[in-house]
């Protein structure tokens, strides 16, 4: 959103102006500046209505007199930072996201559910009633629970076995929604940890067990080098529908991937894959910019709030606000969709997965002897080519 000199700094701002200050500071105001930086993009009204108010700042998170102080110098010398440097740009607040929603009111009640969040399954704090709890109070139709896949043991993430028993958690859930007449689904996820050859850590099988996989980059991601042969080969990876915060961007701390975008999302588009915008504060991933050349490409978008906590479901504003700036149409947005329309999605990219494997293996299998090939064929069930059914002949 535009900085408007006239009026006094928005909480985007405070954010960068503490940012800034944070960088000349001692360690451990340094900490109090950060902290409060990035939690000014969660505060849920404009620092500067508070002051007009006569409130203290100090109701808004991370905020104590002395920075209380601070800030109420900014805003009333109407202090405006210069442009963030590209480890900050393009984050939104939870205050401009709503003033952007409410102007197209109809953009938020096209929401039917999120499509990324953790449990106590892996690094989350609530369980997945406690979840489901909160969607239903959002009126969500579906949510999807992905916790961490095994390779991310620093998230405490999980196994097939655990995967597994977690399903069967998930299916008391659904029954007791059903019970209780609430018309949400959870359905059954994972946000799968791809290494840089967009590889994943889980058993196919495992995997073709669940509703709709994720898939995420979490390692290698300072690399200054472009990446699209990454992306490209995330996004063939046949098992996952979605590439979650696909940039790998941290507020403050890591600027992400490059790639060349256009053709990531042009082949996201033939393969008819999802592309997320992970919602949580600190990631925002992919942004506005991001966001306009997947538009362009007619890329399908996945909004995930990426929630640890329940409460954290209302980050969603904060990925709505940013699929309505870069204008992207309503039916590429998967969340959109009603839940029997997103299964059919899933379903048809599956189909096409499936089918993309067995014409890449009979290629391969062209290329050898008959024989060869349909012992490669029995031990993968495929079928064989037809013009290598023919027995070959004894010379
Ligand atoms: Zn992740």
């Amino acid at each position: 959103m535009q900085a408007r000199i006239d009026l006094p700094p928005s909480n985007a701002e405070i954010a960068e102006l503490l940012s800034r200050e944070a960088n000349k500071a001692s360690y451990v105001l340094q900490r109090a500046y950060r902290r409060a930086a990035r939690s000014a993009f969660l505060w849920e009204v404009e620092g500067r209505d508070l002051v007009a108010e006569k409130r203290p700042l100090t109701e808004l998170a991370h905020i104590g007199p002395f920075l209380q102080k601070q800030i109420r110098q900014w805003i009333r010398r109407k202090q405006h930072p210069p442009r963030p440097p590209p480890l900050r740009k393009e984050f939104l607040t939870l205050t401009e996201s709503r003033v952007r929603l409410a102007k197209v009111a109809s953009w938020g009640t096209r929401l039917r559910g999120d499509l990324q969040m953790h449990t106590n399954w892996s690094d989350g704090s609530g369980d997945i009633r406690a979840m489901a709890d909160a969607a239903v109070a959002r009126g969500y139709e579906f949510i999807a629970i992905t916790d961490h896949s095994k390779g991310l043991s620093i998230a405490n993430g999980i196994n097939e076995a655990k995967l597994k028993r977690q399903s069967a958690e998930i299916e008391a859930v659904n029954s007791e929604m059903r019970t209780s007449a609430k018309s949400l689904s959870v359905l059954h996820s994972i946000e799968m940890n791809l290494n840089p050859l967009g590889e994943g850590d889980m058993e196919p099988a495992a995997l073709r067990s669940l509703d709709i996989v994720l898939g995420s980059f979490h390692s290698a991601l300072r690399r200054k080098d472009d990446q699209t042969e990454r992306y490209l080969a995330a996004l063939g990876n046949p098992h996952i529908q979605i590439l979650g915060h696909p940039r790998g961007r941290i507020y403050n701390y890591r600027s992400g991937l490059r790639a060349d975008w256009e053709t990531v999302f042009r082949e996201a588009t033939r393969l008819d894959k999802a592309v997320e915008i992970d919602a949580y504060p600190d990631r925002q991933d992919l942004n506005i910019s991001l966001l306009k050349i997947a538009k362009r490409c007619g890329t399908r978008i996945s909004m995930g709030t990426d929630a640890h906590h329940p409460w954290q479901l209302e980050f969603i504003d904060l990925a709505l606000a940013a699929a309505l700036a870069a204008k992207i149409p309503p039916e590429r947005i998967v969340n959109f969709m009603p839940l029997k329309e997103l299964r059919a999605w899933i379903d048809k990219v599956r189909v096409a997965e499936a089918r993309r494997t067995r014409t890449n293996r009979n290629d391969k299998c062209s290329a050898r002897s008959a024989d060869s090939c349909r012992n490669v064929a029995k031990l993968t069930r495929t079928r064989i080519p037809s013009h290598l059914r023919q027995r070959p002949s004894a010379n």
